[in-house]
């Protein structure tokens, strides 16, 4: 159901066109993107029932105005994937797909200072919104740098896809996956693939090349019941506080790890206590004068592919669940950051990989400063691209703006998302036009 679109200007647009000077376009003056950014914003496409129908009008409406190739697939019910497509010149060259995800996470409306869902732009030009980090912003300087280029005559030899892909903020299992391991996905010819990254505070945009993978771990501990006043060995309750002992002893040297300046976040093992589960309840709480055959504790887990797994694995079973103790555990979820052959899921970022490389050139060609090179700290779609032996970059261009993805009062400064649209149409450029050393991509067009 592929359809290609073309706008048609309505009749008053067009007089109130003609007596301004030929460069001026008005869909591309400030107040127009500004206003474009905040439609997107105002939809709700919230957790848990996104409006996905008025995000998808609006995408291929954008797509039309753009005459961008354009579908809705809906791999599962009611989620629909949004593929755009700008055809290359060279149909033999691999594409690029610019991939961002249409939901948001939930709020709480009475601690925002302006509504959620209003796309409010305040005296100091911060646009209000949730979604306006977490990736709303991203999917339309996407869409905004295609119409930039577009007005500039450009064109690009490499085929330029953009997914908008549903359900990220709940896993992803119904969105980017489904996509990733598609036959469309197949048909795209995919060579690298761009999506969500976080802000910094420093006027250095970041770049991940992967991503730390969620272990829930539960362990549980048995041991025999007794009387409350007598002191035995092996206990429940004991079992579980050795193990959480270690595990505590083991969270403070990551963290000293990551105080100290040696590692930073995406690369240290972070582990978060979740919950603790034990006691015998009473009518009135719990049974004081028992110590319980059962406890069990469990903890998020974030594993970054840098990490020695065997050897932490080991630790687990053998340190913080030993069956010695009269311990057990499991996993509620355990993503490899691996792929399947054992090798860590990353994007290289040396000269092995042109893409990391056309992609600092073009952030920096575009006035630009980059940091390190990073791990995402959390889990993001790229990993199912990168599952496939893809690679894909991390990036939201937002420097100088605080962290408030998933917090209250999310924002981004209208002038930092402005020139988020100037990087991607140098990153675009960039892409869209790179042919591998030994590949004449000219002579085929003369020919
Ligand atoms: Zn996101």
């Amino acid at each position: 159901m592929e359809k290609a679109c073309n706008s048609h200007r309505q009749p008053f647009l067009l007089l109130h066109l003609l007596p301004l000077p030929a460069l001026a376009n008005p869909a591309a003056s400030p107040s127009q993107i500004i206003s474009r950014f905040q439609q997107y914003l105002q939809i709700n496409t919230t957790q848990p029932s996104p409006d996905y129908q008025t995000s998808t009008q609006f995408i291929l409406s954008q797509a039309g105005s753009l005459s961008l190739e354009s579908r809705a697939i809906e791999f599962v019910k009611n989620k629909p994937v949004v593929l755009l497509k700008w055809p290359g010149s060279d149909p033999f060259l691999p594409s690029v797909l610019l991939n961002s995800h249409t939901d948001v996470v939930s709020f709480e409306h009475s601690k925002w200072i302006h509504p959620p869902l209003g796309g409010y732009v305040d005296r100091r030009g911060d646009i209000f919104g949730r979604g306006s980090q977490d990736m709303k912003c991203v999917g339309m300087q996407y869409l905004e740098a295609i119409r930039r280029l577009k007005a500039s005559g450009f064109r690009p030899k490499r085929s330029l896809y953009l997914s908008f892909v549903p359900d990220e903020e709940i896993g992803g299992n119904d969105g980017a996956k489904k996509l990733a391991y598609s036959d469309v996905f197949k048909d795209m010819n995919v060579e690298i693939v761009l999506d969500e990254g976080l802000p910094s505070l420093n006027e250095n945009y970041r770049l991940f090349y992967a991503e730390k993978a969620p272990w829930w771990l539960v362990i549980k501990s048995n041991g025999a019941p007794g009387h409350g006043a007598k002191l035995y060995d092996n206990s429940a309750m004991e079992n579980l506080f050795k193990s959480i002992e270690s595990i505590t002893r083991f969270r403070a040297s990551q963290f000293d790890l990551l105080k100290s300046g040696l590692k930073s976040e995406g690369e240290v093992i972070s582990v978060n206590m979740a919950f603790l589960k034990a006691g015998t309840p009473s009518p009135t709480g719990f049974v004081m004068n028992l110590q319980p055959s059962e406890a069990e504790a469990g903890f998020d887990i974030r594993v970054p592919p840098t990490a020695d797994i065997e050897s932490f694995e080991k630790r687990i079973a053998e340190e913080w669940a030993p069956a010695s103790r009269n311990m057990t555990f499991e996993f509620k979820q355990k993503v490899t950051p691996h792929d399947d052959l054992g090798r860590p899921l990353v994007t290289a970022t040396d000269s092995s990989n042109p893409w990391w490389i056309l992609m600092e050139e073009a952030i920096k060609k575009a006035n630009g400063k980059i940091g390190k090179p990073e791990i995402f700290s959390g889990a993001t779609d790229a990993r199912y691209f990168r599952q496939l032996g893809l690679p894909a970059i991390g990036f939201s261009p937002m420097a100088n703006t605080p962290y408030l993805l998933h917090d209250h009062n999310e924002f981004l400064n209208k002038a930092e998302y402005l020139r988020g649209i100037e990087v991607y149409e140098s990153i675009i450029k960039a892409y869209t036009s790179y042919i591998p050393p030994g590949r004449d991509g000219v002579s085929r067009d003369e020919l």
